[in-house]
């Protein structure tokens, strides 16, 4: 059974599956006022721009984080290359 959580924010959705974290903690480093496991919910998607979140998900290497763009349709990322996980 898949553990996946949506994180709505004003410009970009973001979902976590925690099934898929390797719990590399790359994360948390880099976008603190985003990714902060000592607060709830633990991601803020409206914490930095769209675009810097976009890019930090990026370098998820597991796959379990996953966004999508509101301010822009096209710019929709890995959660559509991991809708098979
Ligand atoms: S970067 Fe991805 S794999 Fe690493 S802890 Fe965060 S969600 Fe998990």
């Amino acid at each position: 059974m898949s553990k996946q959580k949506l994180y709505y924010g004003k410009d970009i959705e973001v979902m976590f599956d925690s099934e898929v974290c390797i719990h590399s903690g790359i994360c948390v480093k880099g976008l603190p006022a985003v990714f902060d496991l000592s607060k709830r919910p633990w991601v803020n998607p409206d914490g930095d721009t769209s675009e810097a979140i976009a890019q930090h998900i990026d370098t998820c290497p597991s796959g379990a984080l996953t966004y999508k763009r509101l301010d822009d349709d096209i710019q929709q990322g890995k959660r559509d290359e991991h809708a098979s996980c």
